[in-house]
């Protein structure tokens, strides 16, 4: 291959992770699959067809870049809806091929009327509301704009959903702004349909709230790093078990990230290895080359700390990780060679490198570990 990494998609860890989810959803409550950043790095022209696969109609992304991505390779019945940014001069684009949207400001409210009118089609809208998150969403105030405007122009508008988002349902340190977040939402909610109108779907909830407050799933969840196989939070997994108390992990990683050995050395006790003095060989060393690095996605901070897997075991990187490669510590392993498989995120044999103590170790949270992971590095369908 010509990239110096790969990283493998799993379609029965997709599957075994969507029927997961499905099982403990509401019946009726409609599934949308997140795929902003990339599909949290796994890459969303293998992963949209492939959740598309084992069911899945609709999609979630942040903007219209995203969902051009989206578009241009999900089939044509699947349903795509942007929930941050677009500009009002593509809101045209996102009309004439029926992709929802989040409206939370007048400004784009009217941009989106006045395309419709334009091209004499509907757009359709999602209305964000504030409830506590403080970053976008209608407040009461301009809330009743909105809906005065979509009340009097439902030839223009189709209302699809009413929507707001969570500060924090991953932890029970947050309990009471979230709360009070709910509460909110139904206020709002009560005050939209006092005018007599009333969206298709009302939908609130991240993977943490489909969990941790299941009441918030109401007619549709927006599911992202659960379908990849990750816990928001260790203690959204602790909740979850202690609910259900189910022993087993229910979840399976889709993604697995792999190289191979570049070269192979040894090291003489009392010398230096890679740039600098962080690391100096306190007995003689082999170490093996693997032609990953910080640009690669390889926190440079994992420089010293970070562990792969190789011959299934459990190795060190020692020194500094570098732009396109790193050195790891094979001493004591036998036979390592040139070409051999090294795991950066996966498994090998019995052992596994888990996103989370990757992301531990380099201060990261899943979520940014997974998006950092670069669009370039090729991306393969196994199992
Ligand atoms: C990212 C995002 C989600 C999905 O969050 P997960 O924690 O990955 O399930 C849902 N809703 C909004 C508005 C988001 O931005």
């Amino acid at each position: 291959m010509f990239q110096t990494s790969v990283i493998e998609i799993s379609k029965s860890a997709l599957k075994q992770n969507i029927s997961f989810i499905k099982q403990f959803l509401y019946d009726g409550v409609k599934f949308s699959s997140v795929v902003k950043g990339n599909a949290y790095g796994h890459g969303i022209e293998i992963f949209v067809p492939l959740a598309e696969d084992v069911g899945v109609k609709h999609f979630s992304v942040f903007s219209a870049d995203e969902a051009l991505r989206v578009k241009n390779i999900c089939k044509a019945s699947t349903q795509l809806m942007i929930m941050g940014y677009i500009d009002n001069e593509e809101l045209k684009w996102a009309i004439e091929n029926e992709i929802e949207f989040y409206v939370f400001d007048i400004d784009r409210l009217q941009a989106a009327l006045l395309a419709a009118k334009k091209i004499n089609k509907k757009a359709k809208v999602h209305v964000e509301l504030e409830t506590g998150m403080n970053r976008t969403g209608f407040e009461s105030l301009t809330l009743k704009n909105a809906v005065k405007i979509i009340k009097q122009n439902k030839e223009f508008i189709s209302f699809e959903g009413v929507c707001t988002h969570y500060a924090g349902a991953e932890s029970i340190a947050n309990y009471v702004r979230v709360q009070s977040q709910i509460k909110k939402f139904h206020r709002q909610k009560k005050s939209i349909e006092a005018e007599g109108i009333k969206p298709k779907l009302y939908h609130t909830a991240c993977s943490a709230a489909s969990i941790t407050y299941p009441k918030t799933q109401m007619d549709m969840v927006r599911i992202g790093i659960l379908q990849y196989g990750y816990w928001p939070t260790r203690e959204t997994f602790i909740q979850y078990i202690h609910k259900n108390s189910e022993p087993n992990e229910p979840l399976q990683r889709v993604l697995s990230w792999k190289s191979k050995v570049m070269n192979v050395k040894e090291i003489k006790t009392g010398e230096f290895i890679g740039y600098g003095t962080t690391y100096l060989a306190q007995s003689d060393k082999k170490i093996a080359t693997v032609p990953v690095g910080y640009s690669h996605g390889f926190s440079r901070s994992l420089s010293n700390v970070g562990r792969v897997l190789i011959h299934g075991q459990r190795v060190s990187v020692i020194g500094i990780v570098n732009m396109s490669l790193m050195t790891i510590d094979v001493t004591g392993i036998d036979n390592v060679q040139k070409g051999d498989e090294v795991v950066m995120i996966g498994r090998q044999d019995d052992l596994e490198i888990s996103v989370a103590s990757f992301s531990e170790l380099s201060s990261q949270v899943n979520y940014e570990t997974l998006t950092r992971l670069p669009m370039n590095i090729p991306r393969k369908v196994v199992d």
